[in-house]
């Protein structure tokens, strides 16, 4: 049965019409890299259990046959969906599924369910950790020896990508009578690629895509969260904040319940000496006296000023 399935544009009966080629390049990375444990997982259920064949030897033919069957599922992918939903007397909208990566693992999966051997099927195998490791080996090797390079991956994750986003959300569906009017659109596509501005980053998005990747992006010079004076790339901020940031949260070392910025240590101490000699002393006496004796000593010791932050901070050493 032929499907009235119209491409925008054919019916005006000109020419052919050219299509914007440009996609949501983020969009096309993230599909790209599912491809690779999609076919290890296939090549991992193929062969377990079969002393004869190593998942990786398999690897060669059944990227092919995988790459094949997913592009044609795509390639129908419209028609199936209107096929379904008429079966289901839905609405037109209802049948079409908006999600393009949910898709693509979908015929995944469909084509690794044709390949696994009797022991694939054995339940629980698939939800086995030794499947997980055996998987992450094989993709960690598929990486080390280039076995499927991510630019190759990438060809397949745009033509994917272009056959099952039906809503175009991640490509520009735009077509043209001709190359010049097609030029001009490029120059205004939203989905046309920027390299984004910051420094060290080699990220080229859709202009569309340009401020969610820049809230996002590892590279973006910002400034310290907890506020302090530095700037510093995103990537780095949790590092900062927990190790060397002046304002990273303290506890008190002598065990109050406050907590203050690192670089308040010593004001919070010279604020609290005696509160913080008390605890310390009680801790040397631990049954000997009673509170007011002991905070009859703190006074005594305080006012003889012996003992400086530094030498409290080695009792607290010592004693806690
Ligand atoms: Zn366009
Ligand atoms: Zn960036
Ligand atoms: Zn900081
Ligand atoms: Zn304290």
């Amino acid at each position: 049965m032929e499907l009235p399935v119209a491409e925008p544009g054919t019916e005006r009966g000109e020419g052919p019409l050219i299509q914007c080629p440009y996609c949501d390049s983020e969009a096309m990375h993230k599909l790209a890299q599912i491809l690779l444990p999609g076919l290890a997982a296939v090549c991992v259920d193929g062969t377990t259990g079969d002393p004869f064949h190593s998942p990786s030897v398999v690897a060669v033919d059944l990227r092919r046959e995988m790459v094949d069957y997913i592009t044609q599922r795509s390639e129908s992918f419209i028609a199936d969906a209107l096929i379904e939903s008429e079966a289901n007397q839905e609405g037109p909208d209802a049948a079409v599924p908006d999600d393009p990566f949910e898709a693509v693992s979908v015929f995944m999966d469909d084509f690794g369910s044709t390949k696994r051997n009797i022991i694939g099927h054995v339940s629980g195998w698939l939800l086995s950790d030794s499947r997980d490791d055996k998987i992450d080996d094989l993709v960690q090797e598929m990486e080390a020896t280039r076995f499927w390079p991510l630019e190759r991956r990438e060809a397949v994750a745009e033509t994917l990508l272009k056959n099952v986003d039906l809503r175009t959300r991640f490509h520009c569906p735009e077509k043209y009578e001709s190359e010049a009017r097609l030029a001009d659109h490029k120059q205004q596509c939203s989905f046309r690629p920027v390299a984004c501005p910051n420094d060290g980053c080699r990220a080229r998005v859709s202009v569309r895509c340009a401020r969610d990747h820049d809230a996002a992006c590892p590279y973006k010079p910002l400034q310290c969260e907890q506020g302090c004076e530095k700037r510093l790339l995103r990537r780095d901020m949790d590092r900062h904040c927990v190790t060397v940031c002046p304002m990273r949260p303290m506890k008190c070392p002598f065990g109050c319940d406050s907590s203050f910025p690192d670089r308040d240590l010593e004001k919070h101490c010279a604020q609290f000496l005696r509160p913080h000699l008390i605890k310390v002393l009680k801790a040397i006496h631990k049954k000997a006296r009673s509170e007011d004796e002991l905070k009859d000593l703190a006074l005594k010791l305080e006012k003889v000023r012996l003992l400086t932050h530094t030498f409290v901070n080695e009792l607290n050493i010592h004693c806690f």
